[in-house]
C-alpha cells in the first residue's frame, strides 16, 4: 500500500513504483486536521485541488484514492488491518514533524514501512565533500551534485488499485470537515505547465529575475506537492543550454536546503550561524506595527508594497522580490527573520520549512552561505532594475499607475507637479516611506557588526 504525503503523483513516483510491483495496493491520502488549519488558505486550497488531481488520476484508471481523516499512526494501522497489506512504501521528507511522524508509525505498523525520496533530485546525504560530509557552501554542493548520475526513472507496476469504500473517498472526508470538492489539480496539469516552460527556459538567464515578464517556471507549487518529479524535471529539462544548466542549478539550491534541514531540523527556529542570534531584534508595538505595514503592503516602498500585495492576492511571488522583502524587513525594518519566514510559510502555495528557512536564512545573513551582513538590498535600484518601465508596480499599486517609469519606483522623490498630475497623494493615496534606507542600512549594519563583536 502507498501512503501519499507530499508526492501527489503517479509517474516517476517510487514509493507508487515499488506499491504497484505486487498483485494488488491501494493508494492512502490521511488529512490531518491540523497539518490542515497550520497551512494558510492559497496553501491549504492547492493540496486540496492536488489531493482532488491525484484522485482523478487514480479514478480514470478505476478506482480512486483511499482518504482518511486523523492520526497517522492510528489510520494506518487500521488500514493495514482491515486491507491485509504487507508493507506500506512511502517518500521520506527532512522535517521534524515528518521526521517524529514517521517514526511514530513505524513503531506501531506491524508490517514494514519503507521509505523512498521522491521528492528530491538526490536524497539527504548522497551529495558529499571529499570530507564525506555536507557542504556548508553551495558551490561546492553544487560541483558535487551536478556529478552524480540522476537516479534512474521509476514506472508505476500492473498492481490492481483497491477502490476505496464509499466512507474512505476523498469527497467523504472533505465534507466529514465540512469542506467542498475543489477542482482537480493534476500531475497532468503540471506535465502541461512543463510543456509550455521548455518553449521559454532557453531564456531563462535573461528573464529570470524580471517580475514583470514570465521568465521563471512557476513549477515550485507542483514541486512543492509532488505533481511533478524534481528528477523527471531536471531530466527533462537538461543542460543543452546555459538558461537550461542554470534552471536545473536552482533544483539543486532545493536539494541543498532539504539537505541542510535533514542535518538541522531546526532550521526554522535557530541561525546556523549562530552568532547571529546575538542581534538584537527590535521588538515592541513599534517594531510590531511595522510588521503588519510590511505584511499588508504599506511601507512605501513601491517594490516591496506590489510584491506583497502579489503574496496576499495570489499565494505567490518572484523569487528576486522574495529577496528584495525579507531584506527589507530584516535590515530595514530590523524584524527577526523568524517572523517573517512564518509570514511566507502561511501564505505561499510552496511554503515549506526547508526552502522557506533556508532562503530567509541567506537574506538575514545567518545561513551558512549567505552574503555578508553588510551586502543590504535597495528597494529602489532593484526596483528601478528589475523592473525598469514599471509593469510590475502598475499591475499590483493601480494608485501609482499613472507615474512616469523613474517617479513610479521613489514617489517621494517626484516633483509635487508630477505627482498631483498623476493623482497621488503621499500620506493619502499612497503612504510616505516608512523608514529612510540609507539610516535604516546603516542602523542594521551597526547592530549586525555589535552582536558579531560580542563573541
Ligand atoms: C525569502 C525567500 C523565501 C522562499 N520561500 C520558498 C518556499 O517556501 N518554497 C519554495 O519552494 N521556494 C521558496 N523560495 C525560493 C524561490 O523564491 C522559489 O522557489 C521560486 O521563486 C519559485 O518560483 P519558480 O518556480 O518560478 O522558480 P524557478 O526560477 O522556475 O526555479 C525552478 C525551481 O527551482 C527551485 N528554486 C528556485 N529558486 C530557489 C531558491 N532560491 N531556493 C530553493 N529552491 C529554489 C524551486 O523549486 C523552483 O520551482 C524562497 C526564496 C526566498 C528569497
Amino acid at each position: 500500500m502507498a501512503w501519499f504525503r507530499r508526492d501527489l503523483r503517479l509517474i516517476d513516483n517510487p514509493a507508487w513504483t515499488t506499491a504497484t510491483h505486487c498483485g494488488e495496493t491501494a493508494a492512502l491520502v490521511v488529512l490531518q486536521p491540523g497539518l490542515l488549519a497550520a497551512a494558510g488558505p492559497w496553501r491549504r486550497q492547492a493540496y486540496l485541488k492536488a489531493l482532488a488531481g491525484l484522485d482523478e488520476t487514480l479514478s480514470n484508471d478505476g478506482a480512486g484514492l483511499w482518504v482518511e481523516v486523523g492520526d497517522p499512526a492510528e489510520v494506518l494501522a487500521r488500514v493495514v488491518a482491515q486491507l491485509g497489506a504487507c508493507e506500506v512504501t512511502t517518500n521520506a521528507d527532512v522535517t521534524r514533524w515528518s521526521v517524529a511522524r514517521d517514526h511514530k508509525v513505524n513503531q506501531v505498523l506491524a508490517v514494514p514501512v519503507t521509505a523512498h525520496w521522491g521528492t528530491m533530485v538526490h536524497p539527504p546525504r548522497s551529495v558529499l565533500t571529499a570530507a564525506g560530509t555536507l557542504s556548508r557552501v553551495f558551490t561546492p554542493f553544487y560541483k558535487a551534485w551536478a556529478q552524480l548520475p540522476l537516479p534512474e526513472a521509476k514506472a508505476p507496476g500492473t498492481a490492481q488499485v483497491i477502490t476505496p469504500p464509499a466512507t474512505s473517498t476523498l469527497r467523504h472526508a472533505l465534507s466529514s470537515l465540512s469542506l467542498e470538492m475543489p477542482e482537480p489539480w493534476s500531475e497532468y496539469h503540471a506535465l502541461d505547465q512543463l510543456d509550455s516552460w521548455q518553449q521559454r527556459v532557453d531564456d531563462y538567464g535573461n528573464n529570470r529575475d524580471l517580475p514583470a515578464v514570465a521568465g521563471t517556471s512557476e513549477l515550485s507549487t507542483a514541486l512543492r506537492f509532488g505533481l511533478l518529479s524534481p528528477r523527471y524535471l531536471a531530466e527533462a529539462v537538461g543542460n543543452d543550454t546555459s538558461g537550461r544548466a542554470s534552471f536545473v542549478r536552482q533544483l539543486a539550491w532545493r536539494d541543498w536546503y532539504a539537505h541542510l534541514t535533514a542535518e538541522h531540523p531546526d532550521i526554522d527556529k535557530v541561525s546556523l550561524r549562530a552568532e547571529y542570534d546575538r542581534i538584537k531584534w527590535r521588538s515592541g508595538s513599534d517594531a510590531d506595527a511595522d510588521f503588519i505595514l510590511w505584511r499588508e503592503g504599506r511601507t512605501g516602498y513601491p517594490i516591496v508594497d506590489a510584491a506583497m500585495r502579489q503574496l496576499a492576492a495570489c499565494g505567490w511571488m518572484h523569487n528576486r522580490l522574495r529577496m528584495v522583502v525579507a531584506s527589507f524587513l530584516v535590515k530595514d525594518l530590523l524584524v527577526d527573520w523568524r517572523r517573517g519566514e512564518r509570514w511566507f510559510r502561511w501564505m505561499l502555495t510552496d511554503g515549506e520549512i526547508a526552502q522557506n528557512a533556508g532562503n530567509w536564512q541567506w537574506v538575514a545573513g545567518t545561513g551558512p552561505d549567505s552574503a555578508p551582513y553588510f551586502r543590504v538590498f535597495n528597494p529602489i535600484t532593484q526596483s528601478r532594475r528589475f523592473d525598469p518601465e514599471g509593469g510590475y508596480l502598475r499591475r499590483w499599486l493601480p494608485e501609482l499607475a499613472s507615474l512616469n517609469n523613474s517617479d513610479i519606483h521613489a514617489p517621494w522623490q517626484a516633483k509635487p507637479l508630477d505627482l498631483a498630475a498623476a493623482g497621488v497623494t503621499l500620506g493619502s493615496t499612497y503612504p510616505l516611506p516608512i523608514v529612510d534606507h540609507a539610516e535604516a542600512r546603516q542602523r542594521a549594519i551597526a547592530i549586525y557588526k555589535q552582536a558579531l563583536n560580542s563573541c
